[in-house]
């Protein structure tokens, strides 16, 4: 079995050809390392090769990982990629460095009153539901103009861009429509004069589509650690 900084090395490989057959420099690219499900110890061995950047979906599973690995905090980024509930924004405003699944304004007005002053600003996507299906979180494109502009005006946070999480897809062609819309929309925030530089979007099976589409953070897990156990 490849080992964590092997699985690495490889995502590396694909995101370098995916940049060279979309004609961007890798550096263009970033890679957020997803490690939930997976112990403190497997995000020290993706820290030890030289990630940085890593993605969590539940607050409390993250909070103990965070604090197991207290010694790296410095050099590390924190993100959370998973639902927030009201109830948790005040310790996520103390402790993640990003959050990508802001789609509502009380939520981010919590988050903005409850980031410490002295940390640097929260750093803030909007999640957008671009597939259109029901049961997904992340808002309808068509209201994202407007929360992106009120977004603007809380000062302990600072918009980024935008994430999704889109329907998967069998072809290539068929993964690149939704992420192609993604970035259309953060198009029109900057038309509006926002600015906005984040297109957070693709994973482990879609990273290629999404980065010929302009994703700037790529969100891979399972090419990384191998695959989740499934949820109970
Ligand atoms: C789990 C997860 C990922 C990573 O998915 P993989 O398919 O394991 O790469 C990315 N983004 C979000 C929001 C996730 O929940």
């Amino acid at each position: 079995m490849a080992t964590i900084k092997e699985n690495i090395q490889e995502v590396h490989r694909r995101l370098a050809k995916a940049c060279t057959d979309a004609g961007r420099p890798a550096a263009t690219v970033g890679l957020l390392v997803v490690s939930k499900t997976f112990d403190a110890a497997a995000v020290r061995e993706a820290h030890a090769a030289g990630e940085r950047a890593f993605g969590e979906n539940y607050v409390q599973e993250a909070l103990d990982k965070i604090a197991a690995l207290a010694d790296l905090r410095a050099g590390i980024e924190w993100h959370l990629i998973g639902p927030l509930q009201s109830n948790k924004t005040r310790v996520v405003a103390e402790t993640f460095d990003w959050v990508h699944t802001v789609d509502r304004l009380k939520i981010a007005q919590r988050l903005s009153e409850q980031r410490p002053e002295g940390l640097p600003p929260l750093q803030i996507c909007l999640q957008v539901n671009i597939s259109g299906e029901a049961s997904k979180s992340g808002l309808p494109p068509q209201e994202v103009p407007a929360l992106a502009a009120q977004i603007t005006r809380l000062p302990r946070l600072r918009l980024r861009g935008l994430m999704a999480i889109p329907e998967p897809a069998d072809t290539i062609d068929d993964q690149r429509l939704p992420h192609r819309q993604l970035a259309q929309l953060l198009r029109s925030l900057q038309t509006q004069g926002l600015a906005v530089d984040t297109l957070s979007m693709g994973m482990s099976a879609d990273l290629e589509a999404a980065v010929l589409e302009g994703a700037t953070l790529v969100r891979v897990g399972s090419a990384i650690f191998g695959s989740r156990p499934a949820k109970p």
